[in-house]
């Protein structure tokens, strides 16, 4: 079995990429991919640490691309260094950065102890997001949870939420592959397109150049798993999955293993790898 959905502590993750590794390795995995937020800067360490374990190491990342609803791209096999997508990625930090300080004056103007300086700290100087700030309110006693957090100020639409800058899903997913990637539909279901019109917009994601479904989710039911499968197949795509692990910020969520029921089989990443640009 294998994981190809997985954060560290280079975003919003709360252990460091070689704890994954272990974590995986732990889970008798026999590969991991990393996909933190906007950046790879963890593939190497993580990586040297799979190489001792003896398990694989897919380098990834997670990419927030325009939609109505929410349409996450995971980007497989681009590697760290200089690229099409790597070079916009550095785009998207700078910019998320922007956007932590305009978050952190919006907090204050809301009454709530949080500065950008506590966000960069909670974060360990990389990746900074809103599952730091959940901490932080988290910590101080502001709320009860990060869920709680979301729920009342993080989440879209609620007051301390500020959008961020992001790639419209024709970009994302053409930069992924000519930096040699294989691009790759996170948690579908976020999307917020309700069934009946769900093989569509995938399909016209397809039709854009996506290679794969993250079918198999941590939080997904067999049933919404089996929904998923059924549309990717139809439409020719790779059916993957992953947990979605974000160490104790999403503690329910383990390393290979989801909510307890997650499988994801090592022949999806084959059928990934068969899709790498030439
Ligand atoms: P950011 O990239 O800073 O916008 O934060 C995005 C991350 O926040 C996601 O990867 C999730 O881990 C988390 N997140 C976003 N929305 C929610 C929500 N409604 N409830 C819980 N966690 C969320
Ligand atoms: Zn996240
Ligand atoms: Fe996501
Ligand atoms: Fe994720």
């Amino acid at each position: 079995m294998i994981d190809l959905h997985t954060h560290s502590t280079v975003s919003d993750g709360t252990e460091a990429p070689e704890k994954v590794v272990e974590a995986a390795a732990g889970a008798h995995l026999s590969a991991l991919a990393l996909t933190d937020h906007d950046r790879l800067d963890g593939v190497a360490a993580a990586r040297r640490r799979a190489t001792t374990l003896g398990l694989e190491l897919v380098a990834g990342c997670e990419i927030s691309c325009q939609h109505e609803g929410t349409f996450h791209l995971l980007a497989y096999f681009v590697e760290p260094g200089d690229g099409p997508l790597q070079d916009e990625l550095v785009r998207l930090q700078q910019a998320r950065d922007t956007r932590n300080r305009r978050m952190a004056e919006r907090l204050a103007e809301l009454g709530l102890p949080v500065t950008y300086e506590e966000i960069e700290e909670e974060a360990g100087g990389m990746g900074a997001g809103r599952p730091h700030i959940a901490a932080i309110l988290m910590r101080k006693g502001v709320v009860g949870s990060v869920q709680e957090a979301f729920d009342t100020w993080l989440a879209k639409g609620r007051p301390a939420y500020m959008d961020k800058e992001r790639l419209s899903p024709a970009a994302a997913i053409s930069l992924t592959r000519q930096s040699g990637g294989v691009p790759v539909i996170a948690h579908p279901l976020s999307l917020g397109v309700p069934e009946p019109a769900l093989a569509g917009a995938i399909g016209e994601l397809a039709s854009l150049g996506l290679a794969g479904v993250e079918a198999i989710y941590g939080r997904y039911t067999t049933e919404e798993r089996q929904a998923l499968a059924g549309i990717a197949g139809d439409l020719g795509l790779v059916v993957t999955g992953g947990s979605d692990f974000h160490g104790s910020y999403k503690p329910d969520l383990s390393v290979g293993t989801g909510l307890g029921d997650l499988a994801v089989p090592d022949s999806a990443l084959d059928s990934l790898r068969e899709r790498v640009p030439a």
